[in-house]
């Protein structure tokens, strides 16, 4: 079964994942959490900061793998070795949909990520999973202006951004609704 977790920053997507993991591992699946190698600015998404994961790997309960791009042959090892693939980020890692199209009726697939960049321009990876997600999880989270639930922005703080994926934090995006984000814009 492959399910996509998606929404804006801050929306609990990592937390959702770690509940699965949690589940994967407590029903002695064999799993691994894979994330984003991104080329020479290291590895980004959250850090193993939370205790209970980080006991996963330490008990060698979780594989921890840092990919920048899904090949033939890593898939296979992948699907072939595992029953629990969780993908963090998933749209810093090229070529998602090979991994959807190639796991096998038996993997669960977990890919965690956001839709769209700031300028809510829809990541590709995104569209091209879609089609072999069976189960689709859109998560909102708390507008940090106004204190809505209704948060699905990421607004970026910066000012004017130098490419597509900028890792940052919370010093660089925040979550805000609709109406917080058009204000913002200078737009309502
Ligand atoms: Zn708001």
């Amino acid at each position: 079964m492959i399910t996509l977790i998606c929404g804006s920053m801050y929306s609990g997507k990592s937390t959702t994942l770690l509940m699965k993991i949690q589940r994967a591992i407590y029903g002695r699946k064999k799993a691994v959490l894979i994330r984003a190698k991104i080329d020479d600015r290291g590895y980004f998404t959250h850090s193993l900061g939370n205790e209970e994961l980080r006991q996963f790997v330490e008990n060698k309960k979780l594989t921890v793998l840092e990919i920048s791009e899904f090949t033939e042959e890593k898939v296979n090892e992948l699907c072939n070795f595992f029953d629990s693939i969780f993908i963090d980020e998933f749209f810093m890692i090229k070529n998602c949909a090979l991994l959807a199209k190639k796991s096998l009726p038996s993997n669960d697939v977990y890919f965690g990520g956001l839709i769209a960049t700031s300028e809510n321009e829809v990541f590709s990876e995104m569209i091209e999973i879609l089609p072999y997600c069976d189960e689709i999880v859109k998560l909102n989270g708390v507008c940090m202006e106004c204190g809505s639930q209704l948060g699905n922005y990421s607004l970026y703080k910066g000012g004017n951004k130098t490419q597509t994926i900028e890792v940052g934090d919370i010093n660089k995006y925040k979550c805000v609704c609709k109406e917080c984000y058009l204000k913002i814009n200078g737009r309502l």
